[in-house]
């Protein structure tokens, strides 16, 4: 009996090597979409003052458009009052075109002065659409590689995954049944390997002295046992490399 139980701690040791394995891969994919999801917040925040720089540039040139056009409908006026001017016969109907004139000039100035300060603005909010532009091109461009990054990142953990998993699964059919029911139970309930070494009494799991019985149960491959604490199934440690007397070195067949 003890020499199966030793073959399955054996097995159990092989499966835990490849859970750690295969549960620091599956850490690093979990990363992969995190790590994704920080690039596009930097690129939507790119986008944004990209945006709200746009539309401030626009409604500008907007206004400018709208500007021109006025100034245009006020010449137009103009000129026709001083067409005006020339056919009054009254000295009334003269003071009231030259009025009209006057008022009509004074709205013009006014409106040339907004744009002026409205071209001058101008300058200023496409020096700044055009910086928040090539910010966002530049942004995106950096969002481009580090995704194509993290895609053949992602392949390759997975690829690297399926390996391992095909690998524990030969493995564990050199689990006996007992064995493997505990082992598929425990995989269900714990976090992480569901296999740890205990050590100088200790479960290396949870860091809990197990009793002094059950280790030497598990020294003495009496069973396949739980830790009491944390639930995962205990293995012995390997026993720590023996030193070779003559060159104080570990010996190779620890
Ligand atoms: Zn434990």
């Amino acid at each position: 009996m003890s020499q199966g139980v030793e073959s399955q701690y054996q097995v159990l040791s092989d499966i835990k090597k490849l859970d750690e394995r295969i549960f620091r891969l599956q850490n690093s994919l979990r990363n992969i979409p995190i790590e994704l999801s920080k690039h596009e917040k930097e690129l939507s925040q790119k986008r944004l003052v990209f945006e709200e720089a746009k539309a401030i540039y626009d409604k500008h040139t907007k206004r400018l458009r709208e500007a021109e056009q006025e100034l245009r409908v006020f010449e137009d006026k103009i000129k026709k009052a001083e067409d005006k001017l020339m056919e009054v016969k009254t000295n009334e109907a003269y003071t009231a075109a030259t009025a009209e004139i006057n008022n009509q000039k004074g709205e013009k100035s006014k409106l040339e002065d907004e744009m002026l300060k409205l071209m001058s603005d101008l300058d200023k909010e496409t020096e700044k659409f055009k910086q928040s532009q090539d910010q966002f091109k530049s942004e995106e461009g950096t969002f481009g590689e580090h995704k194509q990054k993290l895609d053949a990142e992602n392949k390759n953990l997975q690829q690297q995954l399926k390996a391992l998993e095909d690998e524990k699964t030969g493995v564990a059919e050199k689990l006996e049944s007992a064995a493997a029911t505990l082992y598929s139970r425990v995989s269900s309930r714990v976090a992480g390997p569901p296999v740890v070494e205990v050590s100088q009494g200790m479960c290396t799991g949870c860091r809990i002295k197990i009793r002094p019985q059950l280790y030497n149960e598990i020294l003495g491959f009496t069973g396949v046992k739980q830790c009491p604490s944390c639930g995962k199934i205990l293995i012995p440690a390997p026993p720590k490399a023996a030193m070779d007397p003559a060159s104080g070195m570990p010996t190779n067949g620890a």
